[in-house]
């Protein structure tokens, strides 16, 4: 950076906004709403559950109604989704005619649609789990039939991972949708966005990729060819790194573009991701969401057709996806090897002063979603581990890590990632007792208190080490946000925020006395404050709320650091992936 210039932004690499957190089936911890069982009508016809979905205009929300008609086998239940600030359960109304009322087998309720700046006019998207009520204690074997019928206002869509849908993206307009059980279950793990979408389909590659229902709304700097043909492009490089998954099953992607500035997120579960993106930077001026895509893309194998059902392997969710989207990334020319490893250095930088470096990694699937500090490490630590771990088999002789998950991590029930990853390195003819060193055992040193020493290990066996040098460059430390807002995800150690006092977590709210509302307020107040004649003097006065606390600290910008991995002549590594 030049000197003179407002320390701000870091050119060339693009502030670091990660990707929202991805839930995991885990953390679906949905109530069970046992229902007294009922048994079967009489004249016992086959067991039909009816979705009625009801937006009502200018409501923000949508109203459920599940019926269940026909013969219901004993012992049928609602499984629900719990309660909470976006739904309400409402009791059944009066059924309409023709409708078998089957005593506690139909449910009414609402879905409100989440505020901004995840909202707007119409509404986003909800999760499959929260828009449909599920049969549980009731094998979807001994269902008949499932049919959808979405009830909306003109010019609202549906965005959801059905064939139906990837043939005719109109079909819910025509009346309702009868699906698969298989389909069902797959559509109760995904995203059901509803709104004012306009939706298309992405045709299919055969044996490669299934085609994508897309659903976009609103208008941002990205055209719908660039991001089509950045999703495409990722997509292909992630089929050769893992191998194509059920291309017969669609999968579904919901643009909105809420943010303004370097603002970011995404999402992805089951067959669908959602990206929220900035409305005025595309993917030329943003490499934060170019990371964005290719880490939530990198979800439909991470988390979809490889499932990590426990909480521990949290990291490896997170991590492999941020690993795997940074080399989909180099694979398709999006970023270069030697920007790749400036992204690996500065994550590893990153936790320096983070916590979590110093606790077992696997307690990170407790604690990402309400610690600003875990939630960076999911990414941070656990991209970085993984990359060892990618090089250490590399080293080893061992196949690659992708190999190990394609043949297995496909199935719910395989083993923790510790003890998969450790296999894997040990490789078919290790035994337990064996002499020597296991080839394993970095795996656990990797994942627990103490990780400096064995990364540095992995990485010099590749020929890398690590060197944090400061710059020209000038920083307040204030860079890394929650998107859409001013609360800080991390704070470089030894920055000045960092030296005040200014922690993960903090939200900052004024600068010199003007309030800042998002990032794109903060950048032009820190360039004001800079400009002024008295900072020099003075420096920049900054307001930070920490738990309902204010506080105010004077900030003087101080040279940046920028950590880099070199290779063995001692200059910026040029290639860093194994
Ligand atoms: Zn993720």
């Amino acid at each position: 950076m030049n000197p003179n210039a407002v320390p701000f932004s870091r050119p060339g690499r693009g502030p670091a906004w990660p990707p929202a957190l991805r839930t995991l089936p885990y953390a679906l911890a949905l109530a069970v709403l046992l229902l007294p069982g009922c048994s079967a009508l009489p004249g016992a016809q086959p067991a039909r559950l009816h979705y009625v979905i009801t937006v009502d205009p200018g409501a923000a929300g949508a109203t459920v109604v599940v019926t269940a008609t026909g013969s219901v086998p004993h012992g049928f239940r609602m499984l629900l989704p719990p309660q909470g600030r976006r739904r309400e359960l409402h009791p059944l109304a009066a059924l309409e005619e023709g409708e078998v009322a089957v005593p506690g087998t139909s449910v009414r309720y609402r879905v409100y649609a989440p505020g901004p700046p995840h909202s707007g006019a119409g509404f986003a998207c909800y999760r499959g789990f929260e828009l449909l009520a599920q049969p549980a204690g009731l094998q979807p074997a001994r269902l008949d039939s499932i049919t959808l019928e979405f009830r909306l206002p003109p010019g609202q869509a549906v965005v959801a991972p059905l064939a139906r849908l990837a043939h005719d993206p109109d079909a819910p307009g025509r009346g309702p949708i009868t699906i698969r059980r298989e389909e069902f279950g797959t559509l109760l793990e995904s995203y059901v966005a509803l709104g004012d979408y306009r939706v298309r389909v992405v045709p299919g590659v055969p044996d490669r990729l299934p085609p994508i229902v897309w659903g976009r709304r609103g208008l941002g700097a990205t055209s719908e060819a660039e991001l089509l043909e950045l999703v495409e492009k990722l997509l292909a490089a992630h089929v050769d790194a893992f191998g194509p998954d059920r291309v017969e099953e669609p999968l579904s992607v919901v643009v909105d573009y809420p943010y303004s500035g370097h603002g970011f997120a995404g999402n992805a579960t089951g067959r669908s991701i959602d990206l929220r993106l900035s409305r005025d930077l595309g993917p030329a001026d943003s490499p934060g969401l170019v990371r964005l895509v290719s880490h939530e893309l990198a979800h439909f194998w991470l988390g979809g057709a490889f499932r990590f059902p426990k909480p521990e392997d949290h990291w490896f969710v997170e991590g492999a996806a941020d690993y795997y989207g940074l080399r989909a990334r180099v694979a398709t020319g999006l970023t270069d090897d030697a920007q790749a490893g400036d992204e690996l250095a500065d994550k590893w930088y990153e936790m320096s002063g983070n916590r979590w470096l110093h606790e077992p990694m696997e307690d990170l699937g407790r604690h990402f979603n309400d610690e600003a500090e875990a939630f960076t490490a999911s990414y941070a630590r656990g991209c970085v581990t993984a990359w060892a771990l990618d090089w250490r088999a590399r080293t080893l002789g061992r196949p690659a890590l992708a190999e190990a998950l394609k043949s297995d991590a496909r199935g719910h029930d395989h083993a923790p990632m510790r003890q998969l990853l450790a296999t894997h390195l040990r490789g078919p003819d290790w035994k337990p007792g064996a002499l020597g060193e296991d080839p394993g055992s970095i795996v656990g040193r990797l994942l627990g208190p103490e990780p400096e020493l064995p990364l540095a290990e992995a990485l010099a066996a590749a020929g890398l080490e690590y060197r944090a040098v400061p710059t020209q460059g000038l920083t307040f430390g204030l860079e890394r946000f929650e998107p859409g807002t001013t609360r800080l995800l991390s704070v470089p150690p030894g920055s000045p925020a960092r030296t005040e006092g200014i922690r993960p977590g903090d939200a900052i709210r004024e600068v010199d006395g003007t309030p800042v509302g998002d990032t794109v307020d903060l950048e032009i107040a820190i360039e004001r404050s800079y400009a002024r004649p008295s900072y020099k003097l003075e420096g920049m006065e900054v307001t930070y709320e920490r738990a309902g606390t204010f506080d105010r600290v004077r900030l003087f910008a101080a040279p940046e650091v920028r950590p880099m991995w070199v290779d063995g002549s001692g200059e910026r590594a040029g290639q860093v992936l194994p």
